[in-house]
C-alpha cells in the first residue's frame, strides 16, 4: 500500500509540476511519520523516501536511534524549548522555528552539536485560532534578523498550515499569502528558498502556489490512530 501511494503522489506531483510550469526536482516530497512504526518507515525509505517528518521531539529522537539509514528528518511541530536539544540532534530541518527564545535555545543547541540548524519560521496565515506560528511583520523581520546574525541558525524558509476547509479559495489564498511574504522578505533582503505548505488534502495547491516542500502523512501512510 504504501508503494502504490508513494507511487501515485509522485506521478501527481509530476503532472501538477508539468501543469504549473515548475520542475518536479523543485519540491521535497516528506513524508509524514508520526505515530507511524519504523518498519512503515522502512517500507517508505525502500520506495525511495528520503525526507520524513515527525512533530514529536521524543519519537523523533527514538525514531532517529532506531534507524541507521541516511534519511533526513523534518521536524514539523510546535517545539517546547526544553526539547530543542532532541530536534537539533536529530532533525536537518526544523519547520516550527516562532520565536527567538526559541531560536537562542536551537542556536545552543546546535553549537554543541558541532552544526549549523536549518530553520524555517511558521507563519500564521489562515485566522484560525488555535494555529501557531507569527503574524506580526515586525516579529518576523526580527526573528529573521536573528537568525541572520547567529552562526549556527540557517534560516532557509517560512512554513504554514492553510485553514481546515473545503473551502479552495482560502486555503489557495493561505498559501498565496505565503509566497508573497517570502518576496517581500527577500526584496528586505533576506535570503529565503524554501515554502513548506500543503499537505494530504491541499498539497495540489500548494505546489501551484509555489511549494518546495509538501508534508504529507496519510497519503502515504494511511490514516493516524491515536
Ligand atoms: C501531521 C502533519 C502533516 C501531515 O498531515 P496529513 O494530513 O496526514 O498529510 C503535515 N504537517 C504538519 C505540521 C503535521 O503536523
Amino acid at each position: 500500500m504504501i508503494s502504490s501511494n508513494i507511487n501515485r503522489i509522485r506521478e501527481s506531483i509530476r503532472v501538477k509540476c508539468e501543469q504549473s510550469g515548475r520542475d518536479p526536482e523543485e519540491v521535497k516530497l516528506i513524508a509524514v511519520s508520526k505515530t507511524k512504526p519504523v518498519s512503515e518507515i522502512l517500507d517508505a525509505f525502500e520506495n525511495g523516501i528520503i525526507h520524513f517528518g515527525e512533530n514529536k521531539a521524543q519519537e523523533l529522537r527514538d525514531k532517529n536511534e532506531t534507524i541507521n539509514k541516511e534519511v533526513s528528518w523534518h521536524f514539523v511541530g510546535h517545539l517546547q524549548k526544553n526539547k530543542a536539544k532532541y530536534v537539533v540532534k536529530a532533525a536537518e530541518y526544523f519547520h516550527g522555528l516562532d520565536s527567538i527564545a526559541l531560536a537562542v535555545e536551537i542556536s545552543k543547541r546546535a553549537k554543541q552539536e558541532g552544526k549549523i540548524q536549518k530553520v524555517l519560521l511558521e507563519i500564521k496565515t489562515s485566522d484560525e485560532e488555535s494555529k501557531f506560528g507569527l503574524e506580526d511583520k515586525s516579529e518576523i523581520i526580527d526573528l529573521l534578523t536573528y537568525c541572520k546574525n547567529d552562526e549556527y541558525l540557517d534560516s532557509i524558509g517560512l512554513m504554514t498550515m492553510a485553514p481546515y476547509t473545503d473551502d479552495e479559495s482560502r486555503i489557495r489564498k493561505s498559501f498565496r499569502s505565503l509566497r508573497m511574504l517570502k518576496n517581500e522578505l527577500n526584496d528586505l533582503g533576506f535570503t529565503l528558498r524554501e515554502l513548506s505548505m500543503g499537505m494530504t488534502s491541499d498539497y495540489l495547491l500548494a505546489i501551484e502556489e509555489g511549494a518546495t516542500m509538501v508534508r504529507i502523512g496519510t497519503g502515504i501512510f494511511g490514516s493516524r490512530n491515536y
